[in-house]
């Protein structure tokens, strides 16, 4: 008798010299989880956009392991970390600087961990900042542990499907994303229409990636986008929240939003912002020039980019017949254009108070500052950051005048200058927060 060959063909092993990572572009943390792992005898690999983008000669956002050691095993091997998610998954080890993810190799696509668990976990490790070693309570093993090859075919790309194996170095395919690294193409990992329903978020990612990586999507995966696009009203507001600042963040955010816009997907997911208004593009293309130069960027200045040029609208139209502006009714204009939004997005109170305050004070920000005074106690206040933010956003794109811009830069440098109030730092930069740390490792869910 003979036997079928029912098999699949065994992966694609890409040797030490015939690709181009090396142990120097991975970051010291993640080497020394990889190694203690693979010395203890499990299988240890880098896994995702860093292996992706490591293949292409970029630089990863961030480095994320897997293994076939279990959450369990992998809290024994390090001290300092805890279980993460729903379903504590996964294990975060922590360093003093930076987290590393090890996620134990999975066998089914589930649906994803919800952003809120991820937040508490991590806050709580933040206000701690102290070792974290407590035990939480493991449950029982689940049944959906996997081997390499059912880990790699549950994530949602070809190209985010790659290993690098710390034993040999190595790179492992076994689903033919190397070809379509090579050729420059997003293609989801089985058929696209039921990868597009059991996780609608990936139609926002398959574009975000062509955007980011300047790759096309294979022909099946576009058009089963069409096909399910509906399907993206059923995710929740805290993942489409994240979604969003993933995308505005990335320092591509003009194309991104362009393309969401393009595929029909933006007005669902965000039905009270708008994409195609006639100044976004400008301004998301000055945020853009921000996050390439590096200049952080609070939330409220990110997602006031949808709300500038209908703000300064409503001003203009309040004002046209040269009365002075009520402040009342424009407070509560103000309030009746960002409350749909914040509720839907469920952006945070915090947010939207320097959203709303940012906006506001660019009425007093409309010519030069007149008295230093007046640019002392503005700057002095907490959403100060939000408003010359969206100030310098205005005046790139032509919605404010550069001169008048220019004058509060030069009276704020001023102002500083003069040392009369040490408390004016950084005017124009958002200070650092738990927050913003929080959000960057709120990059990691899901693997
Ligand atoms: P980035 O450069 O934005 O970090 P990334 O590919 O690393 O890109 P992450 O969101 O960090 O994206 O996720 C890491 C990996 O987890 C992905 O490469 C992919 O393999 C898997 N993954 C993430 N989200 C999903 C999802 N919704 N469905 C299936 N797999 C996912
Ligand atoms: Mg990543």
């Amino acid at each position: 008798m003979t036997t079928v060959a029912t098999e699949r063909p065994g992966p694609r092993i890409l040797a030490r010299a015939e690709h181009p990572i090396s142990r120097r572009d991975i970051s010291r943390e993640a080497l020394k989880v990889l190694y203690r792992l693979e010395r203890s005898g499990y299988i240890a690999y880098l896994v995702g956009g860093s292996v992706r983008d490591l293949m292409l000669g970029r630089t990863p956002k961030d480095f994320d392991l897997a293994t076939n050691a279990r959450p369990r095993e992998i809290r024994n091997l390090f001290r300092n970390s805890r279980t993460i998610g729903r379903r504590f998954r996964l294990v975060h080890i922590f360093f003093h600087e930076t987290i590393v993810e090890v996620a134990t190799f999975r066998a089914s696509p589930e649906p994803p961990e919800g952003p809120d668990d991820w937040e508490e976990a991590e806050q709580e490790a933040i206000e701690a900042d102290t070792e974290v070693t407590e035990t939480a309570p493991l449950p029982e093993e689940p049944e959906s542990w996997g081997t390499p090859e059912e880990d790699a075919r549950r994530r949602d790309f070809t190209i985010n499907a790659l290993f690098y194996d710390i034993a040999d170095y190595s790179v492992i395919d076994h689903v033919g994303g190397l070809d379509d690294l090579n050729a420059g193409v997003i293609r989801t990992i089985g058929n696209p229409d039921l990868r597009f329903q059991e996780d609608p978020v990936r139609m926002m990612r398959a574009l975000e990636y062509a955007v980011r990586l300047g790759f096309s999507l294979e022909a099946d995966t576009a058009a089963a986008i069409e096909r399910n696009r509906d399907a993206i009203r059923t995710v929740s507001g805290a993942r489409l929240n994240y979604e969003l600042f993933e995308g505005l963040r990335s320092g591509a955010a003009a194309g991104i939003v362009a393309a969401w816009c393009r595929a029909g997907l933006f007005d669902l997911a965000y039905p009270n912002l708008r994409c195609d208004g006639p100044n976004t593009a400008r301004l998301l293309e000055a945020v853009d020039q921000g996050i390439a130069s590096r200049v952080p960027h609070a939330d409220a200045s990110l997602v006031g980019a949808f709300f500038l040029a209908r703000f300064l609208q409503v001003v203009r139209e309040m004002s046209s017949d040269g009365q002075r502006l009520d402040n009342v009714e424009l407070l509560q204009r103000l309030r009746d254009l960002l409350e749909p939004t914040a509720a839907g997005l469920r952006l945070s109170n915090h947010t939207v108070h320097l959203l709303h305050h940012g906006l506001f004070t660019l009425t007093k920000m409309a010519r030069a500052p007149e008295r230093g005074r007046q640019v002392v106690k503005l700057s002095h206040q907490d959403y100060f950051p939000v408003a010359w933010q969206l100030h310098g956003l205005a005046a790139s794109a032509g919605l404010v005048q550069p001169e008048v811009h220019d004058a509060w830069a030069r009276a704020l440098n001023r102002v500083r200058q003069d040392g009369s109030d040490d408390e004016i730092v950084a005017v124009g930069e958002a200070p650092p927060s738990p927050r913003r740390r929080r959000r960057s490792r709120r990059g990691r869910r899901r693997r």
